[in-house]
C-alpha cells in the first residue's frame, strides 16, 4: 500500500437536519424581481437583508451551506451563465486562500458596515437604495466572475459562503479546510 492510499479518509460530516427542498431551478428569478422592483421604489431594496441573513440563519440551525446548495439566488442566476460564453480562466491560487477569503470579507462586510452607519439616519429610501447599489455591485462583480473563469466561480470567494462555511465549521468543530467546503 502506498502512502497515498494509506492516507486518512476525508472525515464528511454530513448534517443531520431535514434538506430544504431545491429552488435553485427557479430561485434565480427573485434576484431578478427584487432588483426591478427596487431599482423603481427604492424602499424595497431593503429586502435585500433579508437575501444577505437568510444564508446565515439557515447556517445557524446547523443545515451548514445548505443555502448555497438549495436555496442562494444569486448561486441560482450565476448557473444561468452559458459555459460556452465564459472566457474559462484559471481562478488564481491566491483566490483560494483564506487569506484572500478573509481580507475580501473584511473588505466587503466593513464597507457594507461603514453604508449602513452613515445610511439609517437618512431615511428608508435612501437606505433601500444604497442596499440595492451593493447588492447589484456584488451581484455584477460575481457575474464578471462568471465569464472570466466558471458561472459560478464567485462561490470560490462568496463573502456569504464564507461566513457560512465558517458557522459550520464553528457548529460542527471542523477544521477550517472541512469548514470551507
Ligand atoms: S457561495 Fe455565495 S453566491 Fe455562491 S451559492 Fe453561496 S451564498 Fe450564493
Amino acid at each position: 500500500m502506498t502512502a497515498e492510499t494509506q492516507k486518512a479518509p476525508v472525515r464528511i460530516l454530513p448534517t443531520r437536519k431535514p434538506w430544504i427542498p431545491n429552488l435553485q431551478t427557479w430561485s434565480w428569478s427573485i434576484t431578478i424581481l427584487w432588483m426591478s422592483i427596487a431599482n423603481i421604489w427604492h424602499p424595497f431594496g431593503l429586502y435585500g437583508l433579508l437575501c444577505m441573513f437568510t444564508p446565515i440563519v439557515i447556517a445557524l440551525t446547523g443545515r451548514g451551506k445548505m443555502h448555497c446548495a438549495r436555496v442562494c439566488p444569486r448561486g441560482s442566476l450565476l448557473g444561468l451563465i452559458p459555459r460556452k460564453w465564459c472566457l474559462g480562466l484559471k481562478i488564481p491560487a491566491f483566490m483560494h486562500t483564506r487569506a484572500f477569503r478573509w481580507c475580501l470579507w473584511g473588505a466587503m462586510m466593513g464597507t457594507f458596515a461603514v453604508l449602513m452607519v452613515l445610511t439609517i439616519p437618512k431615511g428608508v429610501e435612501r437606505l433601500g437604495w444604497v442596499i440595492l447599489v451593493f447588492m447589484e455591485a456584488a451581484t455584477g462583480l460575481a457575474i464578471l466572475f462568471g465569464f472570466l473563469f466558471a458561472p459560478r466561480a464567485w462561490c470560490t470567494v462568496c463573502p456569504m459562503g464564507f461566513t457560512t462555511g465558517n458557522l459550520r465549521r464553528l457548529l460542527n468543530k471542523q477544521t477550517p479546510e472541512e469548514g470551507s467546503r
